[in-house]
């Protein structure tokens, strides 16, 4: 069987005002990710090992931010579009894990909610999805709850030839 794997990396600034999207899932916190979309990084990050592993350009080129049909989309719509692309191409996805680093939320009270949603909108197991938060020791532009950067990759598996 061909496999192929995909890396996918995203950083956002988490500022006042705006919903704490994280793998598809509000967590209570009083700032959250700023973006073209919803800012969701955890499913930006995934969706772009997802492209990378299908060889499918990226999801800046899929989904431009300049476009206003992606104002404040919801990511796990274009996680949606980028997995069934993926699909068309006879791709399926195997697992996906996936590194937070933040100071911001805390990410271990919402893994198991991150990793159902996250498995729900790729339409796999969530025993194939695991999440993991990472705090930055206080070090670098992100420290202090500053921003979110998410680190994931994705197996994908080819169903033939
Ligand atoms: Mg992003």
């Amino acid at each position: 069987m061909k496999i192929r794997v995909g890396l996918g990396f995203d950083v956002h600034r988490l500022v006042a005002g705006r919903e704490c999207r994280l793998g598809g899932v509000v967590l209570p916190h009083p700032t959250g990710p700023l973006g073209h979309s919803d800012g969701d990084a955890v499913l930006h990050a995934i969706a772009d090992a997802v492209l990378g592993a299908a060889g499918l350009d990226d999801l800046g080129t899929a989904f431009p931010d300049r476009d206003p049909r992606w104002k404040d989309a919801d990511s796990a719509t274009l996680l949606r579009e980028c997995a069934a692309r993926a699909r068309s191409a006879g791709w399926r996805v195997g697992n996906v894990d996936v590194v937070i680093a933040t100071e911001g939320p805390r990410i271990a009270p919402h893994r198991s909610a991150m990793r159902a949603r996250i498995a729900e909108i790729l339409g796999i197991d969530a025993d194939d999805v695991n999440v993991k938060g990472k705090t930055l020791e206080g070090l670098g532009a992100l420290a202090g709850g500053a921003g979110v950067a998410v680190q994931a990759v994705c197996l994908l598996q080819h169903d033939g030839n």
